[in-house]
């Protein structure tokens, strides 16, 4: 799903024309199936004759697929249809993707864009790592875990730690003595309870540490959860609250937090990669034809592949002879190429009978070899100084190589 959802991001039709169709469960077919026959309706006002016909057999497809269905399955229905351009403009082949999600779906969505709307199913692959969070001060704590959307709150604890301020008759030193054992006594209960709930948890990305005030500090800088958890703090934050209120406080803020994770991700799969051209170790290597070579030695154990590349892999087959070459290009050189290539002579038989046979995107001819090589695939947003220089320095494509190769 992973694979088809990258391929489905890079489809784009000419106009705004590529339908994407959530359906949750619980939803009548027919119901749906109404919706579409108004969206249809609605698209015969569009001016283009183009855009209004690619419309149109869009929803057309989709109610085709709908009707196989006598009712919406359990995690809800997917559908994205639309022309896409195979070779240039005017080479538009409806493609028509139906997907049942892996986890209920809650939104009901009809949406007529330039691109699919894949984020709502990506979301859900990104719903298998879990966060912990963690909020205390020096009365409560509460765990909480975080999978995707769904937040679960585990388990509140107080501290039993008296007040800042002694009782009449108490004396000073034996009161703050009694309430620092009191506090020690309340984190190493903390500790225990988050690596009874945390560390069993598979997939545990990250652990959010948040509270009003120093204590939260007091207890990240002390030893008392497993080094494990320890490692995986990526996050301290003031909330007002520690109760519900304050895991709501950290929710707001999740998706901050996780984009950063995933930069911070990022980051450091590119610094692994400049190091090792930087100290020559052998065991990197860029640039599509020398990766594309370590893919199929085997050799790549992570490849980098920008997400602002657009490059083109194009087969170009002599009908006459049937020889065959690939060459590489942007998808904007595509149209003037083919314009081009009418005129030119095969270079083995000479005759001017050349034809594009196919056009693969680079990103996905390169991540399909991984596939078969075991490679575990990285896309690498711009949105970080590491980002850029892996689209500018390296061409976009990058690979961490398991072993040396000699050319
Ligand atoms: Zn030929």
């Amino acid at each position: 799903m992973k694979k088809a959802l990258e391929m489905l991001a890079r489809k784009e039709g000419r106009g705004t024309e590529l339908v994407s169709l959530y359906i949750p469960p619980g939803k009548q077919v027919s119901e749906v199936l109404a919706m579409l026959r108004d969206e249809y309706g609605t698209a015969s006002n569009i001016k283009s004759d183009a855009t209004r016909n690619n419309v149109q057999d869009a929803i057309t497809k989709v109610q085709q697929r709908l009707k196989l269905f006598k009712q919406i399955p359990k995690n809800g229905l997917v559908l994205f249809s639309g022309a896409i351009p195979q070779n240039g403009p005017g080479s538009e082949r409806m493609e028509t993707y139906v997907f049942e999600p892996l986890e209920p779906i809650n939104v009901y969505l009809y949406r007529c864009d330039p691109k699919f709307h894949i984020e709502y199913l990506q979301e859900q692959l990104r719903e298998k790592e879990t966060y912990g969070i963690l909020l205390l001060d020096a009365n409560d704590a509460s765990f909480a875990t975080l999978q995707g959307k769904r937040l679960e709150i585990i388990q509140e604890i107080t501290s039993g730690v008296p007040g800042k301020h002694r009782a009449g008759g108490q004396s000073a030193a034996r009161f703050e003595r009694q309430r620092e054992a009191k506090l020690l006594e309340y984190f190493n209960r903390v500790g225990k309870h988050a690596n009874e709930i945390f560390l069993p948890i598979q997939n545990l990305k990250g652990i959010i540490l948040g509270g009003p005030g120093p204590t939260k500090y007091d207890f990240e800088k002390g030893e008392y959860m497993h080094y494990n958890l320890k490692s995986k703090i990526i996050s301290v934050l003031d909330t007002a609250y520690v109760s519900e209120q304050g895991v709501d406080e950290i929710m707001e803020r999740a998706p901050d937090i996780l984009r950063k994770v995933r930069y911070i991700d990022e980051k450091k799969l590119v610094q692994d990669f400049l190091y090792q051209v930087g100290h020559d170790t052998g065991l990197a290597t860029y640039g599509e034809d020398e990766v594309r070579h370590a893919l199929r030695m085997g050799a790549v154990k992570t490849l980098l592949l920008s997400e602002g590349i657009d490059i083109t892999r194009v087969t170009i087959k002599c009908t006459a002879c049937g020889h065959t070459t690939q060459e590489t290009m942007r998808e904007q050189a595509l149209s003037g190429f083919q314009q081009k290539l009418v005129s030119e002579q095969c270079p083995k038989c000479k005759a001017q009978t050349l034809t594009v046979e196919e056009v693969k995107d680079v990103v996905e001819e390169l991540a399909e070899l991984a596939e078969h090589a075991n490679t575990e695939v990285e896309m690498i947003s711009t949105e970080t100084e590491e980002g850029q220089m892996l689209k500018n320095s390296f061409g976009g494509i990058a690979a961490v190589l398991r072993f040396k190769l000699s050319h």
